[in-house]
């Protein structure tokens, strides 16, 4: 339940390949810490990637439990893709509205984002494909940055399991 199904360091690691290889025909990704900073700066390449995808047939939906509409609105219109804001994860129902969005079956869609507690135990929850990313910077929100030790401690032991 807590650890992901795939670790990357950044969304660009993201192949068509790779989600094509999982059967993944959709994206319920993050904002935060996923495709912008806390300035609210997208990292060179991602809009370039996500249009990339999309182009090769890979649906997206945006999915952030931020409540600023202007934040998640604009990086949703930078990368073109329908997006849900305030979306309570890790929740089952933000994830289930994705899903209608995206109209394809739990086990095609990947959910990607930066945190276990609220993107991969979602996804696990709703048998999704779970992707956790490294956060774009080391710079977090209070109630984010107190839950880091933890997921820290959970990858390690993630990728000790993956080596055996
Ligand atoms: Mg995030």
């Amino acid at each position: 339940m807590l650890y992901p199904n795939e670790y990357f360091n950044s969304v660009k690691d993201i192949t068509i390949e790779f989600l094509e290889k999982n059967k993944i025909k959709g994206l319920i990704v993050d904002v935060d810490n996923t495709l912008i900073n806390l300035e609210r700066k997208m990292p060179a390449g991602v809009s370039d990637w996500a249009k990339n995808i999309q182009k090769k047939g890979i649906k997206i939906c945006i999915l952030s439990n931020s409540n600023k509409i202007d934040k998640v609105g604009s990086v949703a219109k930078i990368i073109e893709a329908p997006y849900i804001f305030f979306g309570k994860k890790p929740l089952k129902s933000g994830f289930l509205r994705a899903k209608e969005i995206l109209k394809l079956n739990s086990k095609n869609i990947a959910v990607v984002g930066d945190q276990i507690f609220t993107d991969v135990i979602g996804a696990n929850r709703c048998n999704m494909f779970s992707i956790l990313v490294k956060p774009i910077e080391e710079k977090d929100y209070l109630i984010t940055r107190l839950k880091r030790p933890i997921e820290r401690f959970i990858i390690k032991r993630y990728e000790r399991k993956k080596l055996k």
